[in-house]
């Protein structure tokens, strides 16, 4: 299934210069949501992956399919201020704006396999932050997953090291 054709572009969004990416046109279409899904299943199939993480609010849309599918457990990342227990915390930059990253302390235990999963990766800012917080943990970031990868911001070189699958490049 060619699922570019389900992304709508949308000239500057949210501010002048930015090309952004619309993906709920991609979910709206069930058979495509599936489509994406499945593959990142497979994926995480693969990757043996004990426990999938993902950064509000779209790492959830793409991640948390992929926790029923394989029954595996999802840990929430998300802005400061927003999970109610202890948690840790790291600093990002992305695209447009800069905040901090915060997961439970508990989310992750050490040495279990982690698939971190975004619909993104624009400058790589939010996944390197999402990184680290679940390296603070002691979990193994064995894969990570986007539906989309803008290939012109090189997020991926930031990433040198992890394997990454994105079901689409612009
Ligand atoms: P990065 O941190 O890699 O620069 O930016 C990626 C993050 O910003 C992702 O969490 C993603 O949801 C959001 N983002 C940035 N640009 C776009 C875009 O064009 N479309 C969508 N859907 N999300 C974007």
């Amino acid at each position: 299934m060619d699922l570019k054709q389900f992304i709508t572009i949308v000239p500057d969004w949210p501010q002048e210069g930015v090309v952004f990416k619309d993906i709920t046109t991609l979910m709206d279409n069930g058979e495509a949501y599936r489509y994406a899904t499945d593959q990142i299943v497979q994926y995480a199939k693969e990757k043996e992956v004990d426990i999938i993480v993902g950064p509000e609010a779209r790492g959830f849309i793409i991640g948390c399919p992929v926790s029923y599918a394989l029954s595996l457990g999802f840990a929430p990342v998300r802005k400061e201020g927003k999970l109610p227990r202890e948690t840790i915390k790291a600093d990002y930059g992305k695209e447009y704006g800069k905040d901090k990253l915060t997961i439970h302390k508990d989310a992750i235990k050490p040495g279990q396999r982690v698939l971190i999963t975004d619909d993104l990766l624009a400058t790589g800012g939010t996944i390197l932050a999402t990184i680290e917080l679940v390296e603070k943990l002691g979990g193994i970031v064995v894969g990570i997953a986007f539906l989309i990868e803008l290939s012109y911001l090189n997020g991926r070189e930031k990433l040198d090291g992890y394997d990454i699958l994105s079901l689409m490049t612009f």
